[in-house]
């Protein structure tokens, strides 16, 4: 290709609403362009890097048997209904009607679309494991799009799906792509944490995640520093420190609080305890409109995705509004910890702790000496706390957890029957009966995989490009083109290395100067540069660089193709 002639050019000039370094880079070297908030056009150079890591891709799911298909975008909102997936979406589903009135959904995952394709060819036993896979757009209405490709409203993804009889079969699946995924990664240069994750609105049991650390990461993974427990930290399990539990139990009172006591701040003020010594109400509202109460100790705060869980939420859980509060007779600050028209959940900690305070703020009162299972009881009780930086680890007892920001770059879903027992998803088994399918899911975002590699492999000039992935193997520069003699050489080194299906980005261009033009090698981060000019050709040669490093050597015709042909096996 030649640089004067690709559309997409390299800018030294930075973009204002870059926020991550990898939105930056990609703007500047001319990969993307942003259209609006969270979608992005992937210019010719960006769609020659997302073509290999797609291909990378499609090789190692093709090897573990997973057989390429491609469904529609827009799909029937009913099959998001039947199975309440519209609910769990929320307000992130993008929603579409035709001229009919028919209502569509732009599609977020195609788990029940893949679903109702099986169910047409009515599986047997033998049939089964189905492992099929898309590469294909999808589409999130997310409330905050940042970062360029790592957080977007409508971007590639490859999703993957099987079907089978039971668990048993589903987790061999499962393991296939798990060590599919590590090769994939390892092809990306992306050192991968694999870790537990919460389904969330995906749905079903016990599923992971390949989580990359960085610093403009927006997920949190808990990692133990003694053994290896490593979980996003919407599932993460800590273990709770016993307070006061050789206290003894002391009789219930109410008593009188003033009136300006009324957060927690306020309540260790007052009363000169620490925070674990008081309950305190997180108040959510479920989809179908229940007012859900997380209860818990004062120090921790409810994870929304393990309140979700242990309630059983129907919908997408949203913060209760002062509207909701005063559904229930109550408003900010003043939530009991029992006795409001709502569903209580407690969390393990209240059973950590004798003679807490709170729990009945009234105006001037409130209650103390409150124990759990004594004086109030939760209609339903678990780990619904979030886990914090140095919490004990569930796992070994005695690590302390740290947080990490990471970007997840893939996902495997154990999904079970979830999806196949709200849309009757059956396959025949040996005795000729109907039986659910178990499913499992697989993604990766493709965006955000080379958003990724680029922040964790760029220096201060530029995208420093892995051999698997760079757009074009060598980036070839021109220099002193107006002298005859180099233009030839130039110009013949370039059909040559094609000959030799060796692929190049040849700036050709006259006007600029070489230091804008190394400048623009740098920021587009081909491992291999190449340049020609007056001065390597009196040296007999070319001068041959590689983009992480500093020094060049001058290579002739042969030991250059040699060269480069051995930097890339
Ligand atoms: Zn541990």
């Amino acid at each position: 290709m030649k640089y004067s002639k690709l559309f997409g050019k390299a800018t030294k000039n930075k973009f204002k609403q870059a926020s991550a370094t990898s939105h930056q880079l990609l703007l500047q070297a001319g990969y993307i362009r942003q259209l609006s908030a969270g979608r992005f056009t992937l210019l010719p150079l960006g769609l020659k890097v997302n073509k290999k890591i797609e291909a990378i891709i499609r090789k190692e799911i093709d090897k573990i048997g997973a057989q390429e298909l491609i469904v529609p975008t827009l799909h029937p909102i009913e099959l998001w209904q039947q199975a309440n997936r519209d609910k769990k979406f929320g307000a992130s589903m993008m929603r579409v009607t035709d001229r009919n009135n028919a209502e569509f959904t732009l599609g977020a995952t195609a788990e029940v679309i893949m679903l109702d394709l099986v169910k047409q060819f009515t599986p047997t036993y033998k049939d089964l494991p189905v492992n099929i896979y898309q590469f294909s757009q999808k589409f999130r209405d997310e409330a905050r799009a940042t970062g360029g490709l790592l957080r977007v409203r409508e971007f590639i993804m490859k999703d993957g799906y099987s079907f089978h009889k039971n668990e048993k079969s589903l987790l061999k699946t499962y393991q296939k792509y798990w060590q599919a995924y590590l090769n994939i990664f390892n092809k990306f240069k992306l050192d991968t944490l694999v870790v537990e994750s919460d389904n969330g609105a995906i749905g079903g049991s016990i599923s992971h995640e390949f989580m990359v650390e960085t610093p403009v990461g927006e997920d949190f993974v808990v990692k133990c520093d003694k053994c290896d427990y490593a979980a996003n930290l919407e599932t993460a399990q800590f273990l709770r420190q016993e307070i006061n539990l050789k206290d003894a139990i002391k009789p219930f009172e109410i008593i009188s609080q003033p009136e300006w006591v009324e957060t927690m701040e306020d309540n260790v003020k007052h009363y000169k305890l620490p925070k674990t010594r008081f309950l305190k109400n997180v108040v959510y509202k479920d989809s179908d409109g229940t007012i859900v109460v997380g209860v818990i100790r004062g120090d921790l705060s409810v994870s929304k995705a393990k309140l979700a869980k242990v309630y059983g939420a129907k919908g997408d859980l949203e913060p209760a509004t002062d509207k909701d509060l005063e559904s229930i007779g109550t408003k900010y600050g003043w939530v009991h910890c029992w006795g409001h028209k709502a569903v209580y959940v407690g969390d393990l900690s209240l059973k950590t702790v004798r003679n807490f305070i709170g729990g009945l703020k009234e105006k001037d009162t409130d209650s103390t000496n409150v124990n759990y299972d004594r004086d109030f009881k939760c209609q339903m009780f678990g780990d619904i706390a979030e886990a914090q930086s140095d919490s004990t680890c569930a796992k070994c007892k005695q690590g302390r957890l740290k947080l990490l920001k990471c970007v997840e770059v893939g996902n495997i879903f154990n999904i079970g029957y979830t999806y196949s027992q709200a849309m009757d998803g059956f396959f025949i088994d040996k005795s000729g009966k109907p039986k659910h399918l178990y499913m499992g899911s697989y993604g990766i975002g493709l965006g955000r995989a080379m958003a990724t590699i680029v922040e964790k492999h760029h220096d201060k000039n530029g995208i420093v490009w892995p051999k698997s992935v760079t757009p074009y193997m060598v980036h070839l520069i021109g220099l002193d083109l107006h002298e005859k003699l180099v233009l030839e050489k130039a110009d013949s080194l370039y059909r040559h290395l094609k000959k030799k299906h060796i692929s190049v980005l040849y700036d050709n261009r006259l006007e600029d100067s070489a230091g804008s033009k190394f400048a623009d090698a740098d920021l587009i981060g081909i491992p291999v540069r190449i340049v020609i000019s007056k001065k390597s050709t009196e040296k007999g040669g070319f001068e041959y660089k590689v983009r992480s490093e500093k020094q060049f050597k001058i290579l002739d015709l042969k030991s250059i193709v040699d060269t480069i042909v051995k930097f890339y096996s």
